[in-house]
């Protein structure tokens, strides 16, 4: 089932938003060569307790895990594409990393991601989450009301498709409000003009993956949470909430 927010409830997961933003601005100006993701971990802990916050990710056991996630924030490095555990591993310089963070505030949900590059970046690399970015970038702009949500799969497929990238199958976006997963799906790969119509209120989040290797294929590690490239290769993940209204789309997850 599909509930749309009111423009309260839109400023009520825009406060929620803030809050991420937040926890992803002192993780990123934290992170270096030598950083653990399990360190990045305790400032999100910290961001969310100044707020008054929740995690929404710590303890979450969808029907897939076969344990509690046991994080405030998905750590996915390299070849992990997300829901990556953080852990004592230092970061090397080069390292790939994907952050997710979902967070509750007030009852309301706010959830994003980035990907970055701790040291000198591989030029591979910085390509590959410089186009991940830009495909975030190109599905919110195709969220516009009157569109469709086989509008933003194109977007984001169509940036993958220009630079060899793969799409790991069945993994995108969701619907956010005082759930973290709710309805609809929002697919990273689609056909314009087909697929539910986007209307004012609806809320949800965009998330791009894409595998440098080109497959679509993946694998998920022995603790049934860590998606991982079949070949290797490395991945990147970039993620907004954005709220859909008449006059466009809104990000939520921005400072
Ligand atoms: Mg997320």
């Amino acid at each position: 089932m599909i509930v749309r927010k009111t423009a309260k409830e839109i400023a009520s997961l825009r406060e929620a938003g803030r809050v991420v933003a937040e926890a992803h601005a002192r993780m990123r100006a934290a992170a270096d060569v030598g950083s653990t993701m399990r360190q990045l971990d305790d400032i999100t802990r910290e961001v969310i307790r100044e707020h008054g916050a929740t995690s929404a990710f710590l303890g979450y056991q969808p029907h897939f895990a076969p344990t509690p996630f046991p994080g405030v924030i998905c750590a996915s490095v390299n070849d992990v594409v997300v829901h990556g555990f953080p852990d004592d591993e230092p970061l090397v310089d080069g390292d790939l990393v994907s952050i997710d963070v979902g967070i509750i505030l007030d009852g309301w949900v706010g959830d994003a991601a980035v990907s970055f590059i701790v040291g000198e970046a591989r030029p591979q690399d910085a390509a590959l989450v410089q186009h991940t970015w830009d495909a975030l970038d190109a599905g919110i702009a195709a969220a516009q009301p009157g569109n469709r949500m086989g509008d933003i799969g194109h977007a984001i497929e169509s940036v993958a498709q220009q630079h060899g990238y793969g799409i790991p199958d069945g993994w995108g976006g969701h619907g956010v409000g005082r759930d973290m997963h709710e309805d609809p799906s929002v697919p990273n790969v689609g056909t314009p003009g087909r697929g539910m119509q986007l209307k004012p209120g609806l809320v949800i989040a965009i998330e791009p993956m894409f595998m440098a290797g080109g497959r679509t294929d993946f694998r998920i590690d022995d603790d049934g949470w860590t998606v991982r490239t079949s070949d290797g290769s490395r991945a990147a993940h970039t993620e907004h909430t954005i709220a859909i209204t008449a006059d466009g789309p809104v990000v939520l997850t921005e400072r």
